[in-house]
C-alpha cells in the first residue's frame, strides 16, 4: 500500500507574515498526517518560519528548487545542504514553469535529482505535456522522454525513493484539470514505464501524484483511480480552507 501524499506549492507566493499565518492556523490533525504525508513547499524565504511552526505537526517541509551543488561560486542559488538545514525533507524538481520559463532541461534537472537524493532529500519529480503535444498524441512519449532524461543512471534503489508528479501544463493553474480518467491513464503509463525500466516491484513502490487545477471539488474522484497517490497543488494551496479540505479528501 502507498501511502498518499499531497504537497502545496506555494510558487512565488505570501509574505512572511502570510506564510506564518498559513503555518499557525493549518490544523494540527497528528493523526490525519499518519494516513496522508502532507507536504508544505515556500518560495525560499519563508522555509525558516513556516518549518518551525510545523514543528511537532507531522506536516513535512519541502523547497520549490535547489542547485545540484553542496556549496560555491553560485550567486542567487541554494544547495540542497542549506534546504537540508531549514528541515525540508523534499524537493519539487523539474517544474514546468522551471522547464519553461527558466530553461531548465532533462540532464539538469537529472543532477538535481542526484544532489537531492545524496542529501537525502526526496525528489518530486514533475513531468508533463503542453496542450499542443496533447493535441498530437504525444503525451506518452513525452512523459517517457522526461523520465528517460531526468532519471539517467540512476540506480533502482533510488529511483524507488522519488515522488513524480505527472502534471500536464495545460491543466496547471487553468482552472481546467484532466478528468481522473485521463489523469489516471497517463500515470498508469508512467507506472508501466517505470516497472519497464526498473522492474515491477520498485515501480509499484513509486508514488505518483496528479497536478493541475486539483481543488476540494475533484480530489475524492481523483483519489479513487488505482495509480493516482495523491495531488501536487498550486493554486488551491494558498488558502487553509482549501488546501486542508484537499488533504481531507485524500484519505
Ligand atoms: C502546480 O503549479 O504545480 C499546480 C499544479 O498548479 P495549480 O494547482 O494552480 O494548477
Amino acid at each position: 500500500m502507498r501511502k498518499p501524499i499531497i504537497a502545496a506549492n506555494w510558487k512565488m507566493h505570501k509574505t512572511l507574515r502570510e506564510a506564518e499565518n498559513f503555518a499557525a492556523q493549518f490544523p494540527a490533525e497528528q493523526d490525519l498526517y499518519q494516513q496522508v504525508d502532507v507536504v508544505i513547499c515556500p518560495p525560499f524565504t519563508a522555509l525558516q518560519v513556516v518549518g518551525e511552526a510545523l514543528r511537532g505537526t507531522g506536516l513535512k517541509l519541502g523547497a520549490q528548487n535547489l542547485y545540484p551543488r553542496d556549496q560555491g561560486a553560485f550567486t542567487g542559488e541554494i544547495s540542497p545542504l542549506m534546504l537540508k538545514d531549514l528541515g525540508c525533507s523534499y524537493v519539487i524538481l523539474g517544474h514546468s514553469e522551471r522547464r519553461q520559463i527558466l530553461q531548465e532541461d532533462n540532464k539538469f534537472i537529472n543532477e538535481k535529482i542526484k544532489s537531492a537524493l545524496k542529501h537525502g532529500l526526496t525528489p518530486i519529480l514533475c513531468v508533463g505535456e503542453t496542450l499542443k503535444e496533447r493535441k498530437e498524441g504525444q503525451t506518452e512519449t513525452i512523459c517517457g522522454n522526461q523520465l528517460l532524461g531526468c532519471l539517467a543512471d540512476l540506480e533502482k534503489e533510488d529511483v524507488s525513493k522519488l515522488v513524480i508528479a505527472y502534471e500536464p501544463i495545460w491543466a496547471i493553474g487553468t482552472g481546467v484539470n484532466a478528468s481522473p480518467e485521463d489523469a489516471e491513464k497517463t500515470i498508469a503509463f508512467i507506472r508501466d514505464f517505470l516497472a519497464w525500466q526498473y522492474g515491477l516491484e520498485t515501480a509499484e513502490q513509486i508514488r505518483i501524484q496528479y497536478g493541475g487545477s486539483v481543488k476540494p471539488d475533484n480530489i475524492k474522484e481523483l483519489m479513487k483511480q488505482k495509480n493516482i497517490d495523491g495531488v501536487l497543488v498550486g493554486g488551491a494551496s494558498l488558502e487553509v480552507e482549501s488546501f486542508f479540505s484537499i488533504v481531507q479528501g485524500a484519505v
